[in-house]
């Protein structure tokens, strides 16, 4: 059994970058820049109004100015704005010559003769400045992010049309276990839904990357090979969940080692999870997680997820969140190192969830996030500060 720390270290540092590739940028939503995005121009690219209204000169705000030219967005403006005139203006177009402030229409009263008259007494000035967001050739978003809709408006602007990614990392699910049935078949007498695999399949999926279902092996050393040999074939991670704890039928560990992969542990003193395995075989990688779903949950949030993110090139950091407990909790044992699930309060105190051990399906369904305690410590005290790992 070896310490989570460790067991994180040795998953983070068997971990490189797998290859590039060029997406239309439409289709890079959820991968994971390569390359460093910049502009080809500056934003905004001229002074622009940021309303609609009229241009003018600050000095003539308590005159009545007459309205020279009307300036539609796309258009270049021809008039220079001089003494008591303005140019009424919409809102993105350039800014006439001569003209310092642009007045909302809504604080305008027009009168006769084509002039008008402003009507309130404070202004800003109501101008984005040409190169004010972006400089040409600025770096607009950075290499290692992941691309979120955001970041595809950014591209846009920036002409950046086909950016350079990291491959969407492939990960394949298999369940094992003789006593599982799919959601769609209703169990008979000692069988179970296979709960777990779905799980996983949802998890990857919500990480952006590819999710490939194989199957339930059967608690045989044939199926069970021929499941991970399948799996094997087109994926980068394989998970398997089930079969790894001490049980008579629990083949993985010695099933991994004749097909060649590389273990590197097959407990951990975490819990829940402690019987996990993790190994390499060239450049691919799998675990072993255990068969109770909030166990696999967890080890994937713990160990799967930052697998993942050094393979698809994501540089993300998670941010600390730290909250009061709103209550005490106590466990009897600290020989692990514990998670557990936990809400997030209106006032924004930590409260542990009922949780009755990794088998307990519906643990996490209101949770906002886990909390880890120590090895060592029994108790989290009311008031104390925590690390809320969001989920
Ligand atoms: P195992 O690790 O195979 O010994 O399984 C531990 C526990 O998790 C057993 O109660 C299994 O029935 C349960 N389990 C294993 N695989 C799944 C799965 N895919 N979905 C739901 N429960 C599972
Ligand atoms: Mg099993």
């Amino acid at each position: 059994m070896i310490l989570f720390e460790e067991a994180l270290k040795i998953v983070e540092n068997a971990a490189f970058r797998i290859e590039t590739e060029r997406l239309d940028f439409i289709r890079s939503l959820n991968s994971v820049l390569a390359e460093d995005v910049k502009s080809d121009m500056e934003m905004p690219p001229f002074d622009k109004s940021a309303v609609d209204g009229y241009a003018c000169r600050k000095e003539d705000l308590l005159s009545e100015m007459e309205v020279i030219e009307i300036i539609p967005v796309g258009k270049e403006p021809k008039k220079v704005v001089g003494k008591k005139q303005c140019s009424k203006i919409m809102t993105g177009a350039p800014m006439p010559n001569g003209a310092d402030t642009v007045i909302m229409v809504e604080d305008v009263e027009e009168i006769p003769e084509n002039k008008i008259r402003y009507v309130k007494d404070k202004v800003k000035n109501n101008i984005c400045f040409r190169g004010e967001d972006i400089k040409e050739n600025e770096v607009v978003i950075k290499k290692g992010s992941l691309i979120k809709p955001q970041h595809i408006a950014v591209m846009a602007t920036a002409g950046c049309v086909n950016p350079l990614v990291y491959k969407k990392v492939k990960v394949g699910v298999i369940s094992t276990g003789d006593e599982l049935v799919e959601p769609d078949v209703k169990p008979a007498a000692s069988q179970i839904r296979n709960s777990n695999a779905w799980q996983l399949m949802a998890q990857i999926m919500n990480m952006g990357v590819e999710a490939n279902y194989i199957g339930i092996a059967l608690d045989t050393e044939e199926s069970t090979r021929e499941m991970i040999t399948k799996a094997f074939e087109d994926n980068e991670v394989v998970l398997l969940s089930g079969g790894v704890s001490m049980g008579d039928y629990d083949y993985v560990p010695q099933i991994l080692n004749e097909l060649g992969v590389k273990l590197f542990f097959k407990s951990i003193a975490v819990q829940p999870g402690r019987p996990t395995v993790f190994g390499t075989r060239d450049k691919q990688f799998i675990f072993g997680l255990p068969g109770n779903p909030v166990s696999s949950f967890v080890q994937f949030e713990l160990l799967v997820k930052p697998l993942v993110y050094k393979l698809s090139g994501n540089e993300f950091n998670r941010q600390r969140l730290l909250l009061p407990m709103g209550k005490e909790y106590n466990r009897k044992r600290s020989t692990r190192l514990s998670w557990l699930p936990v809400k997030i309060n209106n006032d924004g105190h930590v409260i542990p969830l009922e949780y009755h051990g990794s088998a307990h399906i519906n643990a996490l369904t209101d949770a906002h996030g886990l909390i880890a305690v120590p090895i060592g410590q029994t108790t989290l005290k009311e008031g104390e500060l925590v690390d809320v790992r969001q989920i």
